[in-house]
């Protein structure tokens, strides 16, 4: 095993290690033996991830003397639902599961809210264990704990803050990822550097298009820089009472963009927030907090990469500004009738507002839906 990165989320006596390196997986055995309570676990999974890596990381199991089991879910965001849930959950106690057995979520985010919830709420909480195999699970959803799934009222709607024992992000496990979905993780990972380190965005303007197109090397710095600053965000504020909310860059357009297209293939939650991100800075830009070119940056940067960066990049939809208002109108960032944004001052300079006309939002959308 080449030597890994290695960083310690702080939250005293649920702090975690988040290891960062190649050929991961094929360790996790020993890696992972130190934060088990028994020798004993039981691995979730999808089945696009099941035939790459699940023998492998099976024999490491072996090999460690730590026994297993395996559950193998359809690989998708229709997979975080309550009916998949209580599959998960009945398979656990079917196999008498004991308070000290250990979950291992073996795949993206989906895989890794899932199994969060259920190590959650079976048997009162179980440990569970982070080996997230995507450019955004790496950055972003296998670490701070959020666990949940969807409802037909909407996404996340149930969950939990969970945090896991451990997160083992095997940079080697994304070469097998679709470059679409490299690319959505990649936008989370952009979204760092706006929120509050510009010299990190300086970087991957530089060194975004390496990143994306598989170097390892940098592959592994893009994704330790992203987990320590989610980790810093998070020791701070765990329940998002107020700088965790930095987090949502982008999102409260992200979102509404994904509910208007039905969180599906033609926009995928990444994208979402590559749009969002950029019109956060447009609306930054429009009301007079961030200089124009700092918005043009952002803009460019996305695709230069290749991935959109204004509604009108998403061909197909027929997008209404106010389709769009609406849907963030229903979104769970509402607060007393308002809506919470995350707006700049510049680049590395974000911050949380509530203090947002509609009519400038919607001139914003308009702008960027015939951009
Ligand atoms: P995903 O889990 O659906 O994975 C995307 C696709 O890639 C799936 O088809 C999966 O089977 C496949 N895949 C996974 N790893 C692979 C690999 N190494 N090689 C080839 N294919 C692979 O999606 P995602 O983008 O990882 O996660 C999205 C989910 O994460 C959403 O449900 C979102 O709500 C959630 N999320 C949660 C948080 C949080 O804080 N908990 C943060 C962001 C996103
Ligand atoms: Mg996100």
């Amino acid at each position: 095993m080449t030597p890994y990165d290695s960083l310690k989320l702080e939250l005293g006596d649920r702090s975690y290690n988040i290891l960062i390196g190649s050929g991961l997986i094929k360790n996790a055995g020993d890696l992972i033996s130190p934060a088990l309570k028994q020798p004993r676990v039981v691995v979730v999974t999808d089945e696009n991830v099941a035939p790459l890596y699940l023998p492998m990381l099976k024999q490491s199991l072996s090999a460690a003397g730590i026994s297993h089991t395996d559950i193998v879910l359809q690989a998708g965001e229709q997979t975080k639902s309550l009916s998949h849930l209580e599959h998960v959950i009945d398979a656990l106690l079917d196999q008498k599961i004991e308070r000290g057995t250990s979950l291992i979520a073996l795949g993206g985010g989906v895989i890794g809210d899932l199994t969060g919830f259920a190590a959650a709420i079976v048997l009162r909480g179980i440990d569970f264990i982070q080996i997230p195999t995507t450019l955004l699970s790496q950055v972003d959803s296998s670490v701070g704990g959020k666990t949940g799934i969807n409802t037909r009222f909407g996404k996340n709607l149930i969950g939990s803050f969970y945090q896991p024992r451990m997160v083992l992000a095997d940079i080697t496990s994304l070469d097998s990822l679709p470059s679409r979905e490299v690319l959505a993780g990649y936008a989370e990972v952009v979204k760092y550097g706006l929120i509050n380190d510009e010299s990190f965005f300086d970087w991957l303007e530089n060194n975004g298009h390496a990143i994306c197109d598989g170097d390892l090397v940098l592959r592994q710095s893009a994704v330790l820089a992203s987990c320590r600053a989610k980790a810093a965000i998070v020791s701070k504020d765990e329940r998002e009472g107020d700088v965790r909310a930095l987090l949502n860059l982008g999102h409260t357009f992200g979102h509404a963009l994904e509910a208007e297209t039905g969180y599906g293939e033609t926009l995928l939650h990444g994208e979402a927030v590559a749009v969002g991100v950029t019109l956060a800075h447009d609306l930054s830009a429009a009301t007079g907090l961030c200089p124009l070119k700092d918005a043009h940056r952002v803009k460019e940067h996305y695709r230069a990469v290749g991935l959109p960066a204004a509604p009108a990049d998403i061909i197909g939809v027929d997008w209404q500004a106010e389709a769009i208002i609406s849907h963030m109108n229903r979104d769970k960032k509402v607060k007393d009738g308002r809506l919470t944004f995350v707006l700049t001052r510049g680049i590395g300079k974000a911050f949380v507002t509530s203090d947002v006309a509609l009519e400038d939002v919607s001139t914003t959308l308009a702008a960027a839906i015939s951009d």
